[in-house]
């Protein structure tokens, strides 16, 4: 049977009411060997000390920890600056993102930087001593008018320096192995690690579907639109660890979860796809 290393992604506790319990889930995600545990960052860097805070706790548990990093209307000193913060707490990986402007009308510095390639570089530049990966979509980026678009960014990325990808989530294998054959023959050789949520309620896809601009996969809409909450967590989990097996077999070379900051879900998926 094919297994293939995994990884997990969380978010900083939104409040510090919610660390105790992101700690726990860490505890319990650690526990279960993955390769490394994901941060998220937010943008603007308005949770920079919550990110090196929950990263620092991951190292302590001899986990990798790859701090997300997101560039968009950053100065080119104000990205060195918070690389310098991360390595001086131990961080030496990092998934390198463009991020998202903040709505309305924004005053950005003049040297603010514009696509995550650039972050990359400057990553590279800074010699981390560690891995650089960047985002793939799969069907696409919301703002990209081709898939072509898509393609020639993450080229850029790799040639920047990019050492792997991780993806959006998306809901069928094929979407995954389309884009990386479609990746493979316009020259992209890095590995391209697919990113999987497990989605247990009606309200979670949507608001999921909103933010990624994936198309709403039906099957999956209908079975977590029943009203009892038992058989949601079960399609949800169904679905997601049917998945998982799936990009297993095709041969993807590895499994990235999206936790929630939670770890029964993400366990159950990796124990049905016999990953653990
Ligand atoms: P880029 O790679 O710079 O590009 C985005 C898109 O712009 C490309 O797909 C392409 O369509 C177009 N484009 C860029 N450069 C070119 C070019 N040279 N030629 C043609 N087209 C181009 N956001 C956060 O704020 N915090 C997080 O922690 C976070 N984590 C994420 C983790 C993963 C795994 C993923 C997939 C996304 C994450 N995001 C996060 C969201 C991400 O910041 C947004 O999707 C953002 O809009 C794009 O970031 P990017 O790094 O893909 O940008």
């Amino acid at each position: 049977m094919a297994t293939v290393p995994f990884s997990f992604e969380v978010y900083p506790p939104r409040s510090p009411d919610a660390a105790p319990a992101l700690f726990e889930a860490i505890d319990k995600l650690s526990a279960l060997g993955p390769r490394f545990i994901s941060v998220t960052f937010g943008a603007g860097g308005s949770d920079t000390k919550n990110s090196i805070d929950v990263l620092g706790y991951i190292l302590k548990k001899k986990i990798g920890a790859l701090a997300h990093l997101t560039c968009a209307g950053t100065s080119r000193s104000s990205v060195e600056s918070l690389i310098d913060a991360f390595q001086a707490a131990g961080v030496r990986d990092f998934l390198a993102l463009r991020g998202d402007l903040p709505a309305g009308e924004v005053e950005l510095p003049v040297d603010s930087l514009n696509t995550a390639a650039e972050l990359v570089a400057i990553l590279r530049s800074r010699s981390t001593g560690g891995s650089v990966a960047v985002a793939a979509f799969p069907n696409g980026h919301p703002e990209s008018g081709s898939q072509r678009a898509d393609i020639d960014a993450l080229l850029a990325k790799e040639q920047a320096g990019a050492d792997y990808a991780i993806t959006q989530l998306f809901f069928y294998a094929s979407d995954y192995f389309n884009f990386v054959d479609l990746a493979r023959s316009r020259g992209v050789t890095i590995p391209i690690l697919p990113g999987i949520m497990p989605l247990t309620s009606a309200s979670r896809l949507e608001r999921v579907l909103e933010l990624t601009g994936e198309t709403r996969p039906a099957e999956l809409a209908e079975q977590l639109a029943v009203p009892d909450s038992k058989q949601r967590v079960e399609a949800g989990i169904a679905w997601a660890a049917d998945l998982v097996a799936q990009l297993v077999a095709g041969g993807a070379p590895g499994i990235h979860l999206y936790a929630f900051n939670e770890h029964e879900r993400v366990t159950e998926v990796l124990r049905r796809a016999n990953l653990i």
